[in-house]
């Protein structure tokens, strides 16, 4: 089968692409191997897909090459996406801090990008394996269903997290095979894990959570923090993740609404244990685990000023050095990916290999929480679609 284009990988770069390059009339074909198209839509944002976010910048991108994703952002914004929904009817809203979510669950953005496909005559390949590809004039993809032929290619495979949704390497073999570069690749927006006396010491705390802020290589980054049976989990730590690397020590403020050290100055005095005192600031369970673990388990009139600035310093600065991350099977996103100072800003097309593009995760760009990996997703297999 001849087509004008192929992508690999209905997801969400994949189809956006697919959408924009049928409206200008080229005969698109998209090969996905799952059974079902666009498996991380469906259960991102907890199944209600918080699909973009208003405050949308190049500063909410982790990439070697950090102007990279500006014109792909600028050309398709999160204005634009919402106008795809309000065309369909699709109701929305915004939680906080610019997030936006369906209100009624992610199927709602998936059956729109579906019905616009359809409508624009995209034709899909489900269930199907690609196994090799060459391009002489023409792209040439051998799959399990038979030989197919493109002028354009578009590689929208997403990254290595979450396999079980269809996560695999095609993608960066690809890039490889035709001569490109991939950077490092590690899971990002994935919980830390604690060595194993750490995690000894606060499994029977699993669940509990706590509003921190949280320091990581010169970044801070603030919200919920969730103990696990294994590590460390919630919005804070999966943020921090973006930017941690093996054998970093992260600091953890325990109270950063609290100006700690005149807290326990004013209480000083008091024959209350410390943990009780705590107690009236962070979850009580934490509290006691916390003052055993320091060995301060007193009558808070009994530690002396000295002391008690050392709490405060130690309550604002836990210091933790993971033992490492949940993994790709618990990572939201990919961090690293195809090196972008091979492709075109404008395009995504490869500077090297005319007519071969790559979009979304796949790509040396990953965002932070709170929509922009969807965005940038949207964003770049829109710029691509125009151009393939
Ligand atoms: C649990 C979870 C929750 C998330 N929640 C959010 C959120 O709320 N907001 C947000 O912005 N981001 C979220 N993300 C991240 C976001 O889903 C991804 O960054 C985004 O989907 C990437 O889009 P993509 O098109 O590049 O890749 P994908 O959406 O992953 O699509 C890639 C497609 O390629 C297919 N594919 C892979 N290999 C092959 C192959 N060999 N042959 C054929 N097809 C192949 C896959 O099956 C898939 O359909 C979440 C991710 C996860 C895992």
């Amino acid at each position: 089968m001849n087509k004008d284009v192929i992508i690999l990988g209905a997801g969400a770069s994949g189809l956006i692409a697919a959408i924009e390059a049928a409206r200008r009339k080229r005969s698109v074909l998209v090969i996905e191997h799952m059974k079902r198209i666009g498996n991380k839509i469906r259960v991102s944002g907890g199944g209600r897909c918080n699909f973009t976010n208003l405050h949308v910048s190049a500063e909410n991108y982790c990439s070697s090459n950090s102007h990279f994703c500006k014109s792909a952002l600028a050309q398709f914004t999160p204005a634009d996406f919402m106008a795809l929904l309000d065309r369909h009817h699709i109701r929305y809203h915004e939680r906080s801090d610019g997030q936006l979510f369906c209100v009624r669950t992610s199927e709602d953005i998936l059956s729109v990008l579906q019905r616009e496909a359809v409508s624009q005559g995209v034709v899909f390949l489900l269930g199907t394996k690609v196994n090799k590809m060459r391009k002489k004039e023409f792209f040439e993809i051998m799959s399990d269903r038979g030989p197919f032929v493109s002028e354009s290619l578009i590689v929208a495979t997403g990254g290595l997290s979450y396999p079980d949704l269809g996560a695999t390497n095609l993608g960066y073999s690809i890039a490889r095979e035709f001569g490109l570069k991939v950077t490092r690749l590690r899971p990002g927006l994935v919980p830390l894990t604690f060595d194993k006396n750490t995690a000894d010491q606060f499994r029977d705390l699993s669940g509990t959570s706590l509003n921190v802020e949280i320091s990581c290589r010169g970044i801070r980054v603030t919200g919920g923090m969730l103990i696990t049976h294994t590590g460390l989990s919630g919005p804070a730590v999966l943020q921090a993740s973006l930017y941690w690397e093996e054998g970093d020590r992260i600091s953890v403020n325990l109270l950063p609404d609290t100006d700690v050290s005149g807290f326990l100055t004013d209480n000083c005095r008091s024959r209350a244990q410390l943990a009780n005192l705590l107690a009236s600031v962070l979850p009580k369970r934490f509290a006691l685990r916390w003052t055993e673990m320091n060995n301060i388990s007193r009558p808070l009139c009994q530690f002396s000023t000295g002391e008690i600035e050392r709490i405060a310093e130690d309550l604002q600065n836990w210091k933790i050095t993971p033992a490492g991350t949940a993994g790709f099977s618990k990572a939201e996103v990919t961090l690293g990916g195809v090196d972008t100072r091979e492709l075109s800003s404008k395009t995504m097309e490869s500077i090297k290999v005319p007519g071969l593009y790559f979009t979304g995760e796949v790509l040396d760009v990953t965002g932070q929480l709170g929509g922009y990996n969807l965005q940038w997703a949207w964003s770049s297999g829109f710029a691509a679609g125009q151009h393939a």
